[in-house]
Formats: C-alpha cells, structure tokens, sequence
C-alpha cells in the first residue's frame, strides 16, 4: 500500500493558502486539505480519492487559538481534552477520539470535516476491484452503491466523528473561510446528508474556527459511545446530551446523534416535546425511545444496524441519568 504521488504545499498563513487555491482553481487542479492527516493519509494509502495536490494547514498559526468560546481548526484533540478552558462535555467527547498517539495529532477541524465510512469503502485498492468497486469511488466505472443497490446517485457512508454532537449541543457555530470571503453558520447547517459531499464547503473553502456562546457554561451534559474495542475506535453509536437546569427544572435540553447516519443529527422535537412535560425516569425512558425510533443506520459499519438502534436508546438513557430523578 503505497501512497500515490502528490504536490505538497505548505502555507505559513491563510493568506498564503488562499493564494495557493486560487492557482490551482484556475488550473482547474484537484486538491485536498490536510491538517493531521490521521485520516487523509491512511485513506490515501489506501487509494481512495486521491488528489493531485495537498495543502497542509500545519504553519497556519492563526488557527491554533483555544479559550472558552473560540476553538481553533488545528487545534490538536489531546490539547482539547486537556485544557481547562475547554467546556467538560467536549472535553470528554474529545478524549474518546482514537488514542492518544492519534489525538496527539488528530485536530478540530480534522475531526468535523472527518470522510463518512462505510465498510464497502474503507479498504484496500485490490479489495475494492476485486467486487467491482462502487459509487464513492468508483474509478471511473459508473459502479452503484453497494449498500442502496441499483443506484450511482447518493452515498449513505456512515459519518463517524465524536466531536460534532457536543458542539451541536453547545449552539456551536462554524466559521468558514475561502479566497471569496468569510461565513458562519450553526454547526447543524454545515452537514449535507450525502456521503460524498458530506457538507457545505465549496471548492477551496475550509473551517478556520469553532464559537460557543457566552451560556454555554450554563450546560452540563454527557456524552456516550458504543465502539467495537474499548481502547480506541470509531463510534458505532454516539449520543451527546446538554442540560440547563433552573431551580430543579429541566429549562433547556439538546440530543444530539453520531455514528448512525450520513450525518450528525440534532433531536431538538424528541426533546423539547419530553420537557414540556417532564417526570422524571418516564421521559427519560420515552425520550431515549423517540431518539431511536427518529435514527436510521444502514448496513455499512461494524456493528448490524438493528443492535446500533437498540444501543441508542441504552446510550440517551445513559446520559440523561442525572435528569432521572427530577
Ligand atoms: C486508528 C484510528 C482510530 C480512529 N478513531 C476515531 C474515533 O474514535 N473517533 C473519531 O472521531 N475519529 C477517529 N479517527 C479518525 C481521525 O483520527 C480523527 O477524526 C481526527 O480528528 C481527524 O483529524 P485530522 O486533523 O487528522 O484530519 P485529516 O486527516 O488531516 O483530515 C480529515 C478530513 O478533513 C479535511 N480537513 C481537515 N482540516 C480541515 C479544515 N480546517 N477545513 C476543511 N477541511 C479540513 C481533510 O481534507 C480531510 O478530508 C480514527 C483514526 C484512526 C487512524
Ligand atoms: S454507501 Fe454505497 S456508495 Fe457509499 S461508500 Fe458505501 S457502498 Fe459506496
């Protein structure tokens, strides 16, 4: 498994990086980013959509920022799992990523913009011609999806990152830059439900920053994975919950999945529903049932899809303990 040949461009500033796309675009050059490469790379070796250029964000310092509210696109999951500015449910949601020799490297904006999996996908090159290919890379052949059989027109590859939910929770918002301009949008309207596409970043366009609001202290929360090891692995399930209570009632309430479906998914009805009337273990119960029943995997990762639904529902009511007994 060797990685192919490609131009590697290293940019100390955004400045440069923009310039750098803006040649290539013209050139009408394919290309990719690269932050800690701890996905790209092995997807490379692997042969799976390889480009002709990567730039890498490693020297653009403006992105390392780290506080309370603003977290920067290459700041690396081990700082913030560690920091003490970081709010405690990202912090654990960080700390299930990998292992720490990954998350030594791995980065934010690696970790949102992750490549959806897919088990017919994330394989060798021999192993993928040896059945033919499919859609997601199909080298030209026109090969349907193996998962939605008799179709080349959408991918449902699993997105399979841990830190999307906790920041979803958090009223995270995304700040995207581009040779054309800067935007910000809610971290829940940067997802696209199709496995190639994945979200909406247009060509040269790239994440530079996470904001949380000055409240989101005001939240406690969890969140809670199912993996194949425990050591380390992808989540097969992931549920991220975030709570304000205001003298013992439950004021504000967010559920968010991962894991399960093309992208990560808010269930902002399921909760505010539960809490318009809630009691205690009981909608606990209904709410974790809803959640599961709102989710829906396809056959394409470790685990069968009907046991990761079943875990959805063992997940929610995992977080959502603490809010048990009110
Ligand atoms: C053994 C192993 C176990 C893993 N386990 C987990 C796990 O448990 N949970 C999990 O979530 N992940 C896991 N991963 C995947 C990966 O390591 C992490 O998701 C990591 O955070 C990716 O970050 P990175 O900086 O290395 O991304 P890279 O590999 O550099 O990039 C990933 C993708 O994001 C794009 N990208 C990177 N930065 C930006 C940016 N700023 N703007 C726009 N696009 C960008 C790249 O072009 C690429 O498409 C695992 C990987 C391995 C090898
Ligand atoms: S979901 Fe279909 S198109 Fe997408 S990677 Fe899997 S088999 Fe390929």
């Amino acid at each position: 498994m060797r990685t192919p040949p490609y131009s590697l461009h290293t940019p100390d500033s955004l400045d440069d990086a923009f310039a750098i796309v803006e040649g290539l675009l013209e050139a009408k050059e394919d290309f990719d980013w690269v932050a800690g490469g701890t996905d790209l790379l092995p997807n490379y070796k692997w042969h799976l959509n390889t480009k002709n250029h990567v730039i890498s964000l490693a020297n653009v310092a403006e992105l390392n920022t780290l506080n309370s509210t603003h977290i920067g696109a290459m700041v690396r999951l081990h700082d913030l799992s560690e920091s003490e500015d970081t709010h405690p449910l990202i912090r654990k949601a960080a700390a299930s990523v990998a292992s720490i020799l990954i998350r030594r490297s791995a980065t934010v904006g690696g970790n949102i913009c992750l490549d959806t999996r897919c088990f017919w996908f994330n394989q060798s090159e021999e192993w993928r011609e040896s059945i033919d290919w499919c859609y997601k890379c199909d080298c030209g052949t026109g090969a349907d999806c193996r998962v939605i059989p008799n179709q080349n027109t959408l991918c449902v590859a699993t997105y399979q990152a841990d830190l999307a939910p906790s920041l979803m929770c958090l009223d995270a918002k995304i700040h995207l830059a581009s040779p054309n301009g800067k935007r910000v949008m809610a971290m829940n309207e940067f997802f696209s439900l199709d496995g190639i596409t994945r979200n909406v970043l247009e060509p040269g366009e790239l994440v530079t920053h996470i904001t949380l609001p000055k409240n989101a202290s005001d939240f406690i929360g969890d969140y809670q994975k199912l993996t194949q090891r425990e050591s380390w692995d992808f989540p097969e399930a992931g549920i991220a919950a975030a709570w304000k209570l205001s003298g013992g009632i439950i004021e504000e309430l967010r559920i968010c999945s991962t894991g399960l479906e093309s992208i990560p998914r808010l269930h902002s009805d399921e909760a505010n529903t539960a809490i318009s009337n809630w009691n205690g273990e009981e909608s606990v119960e209904k709410l974790a049932e809803s959640v599961r029943k709102a989710i829906k995997p396809v056959n394409n990762t470790y685990f069968n899809p009907r046991y990761r639904r079943k875990m959805v529902k063992v997940l929610t009511r995992r977080c959502l303990k603490p809010l048990k007994n009110l």
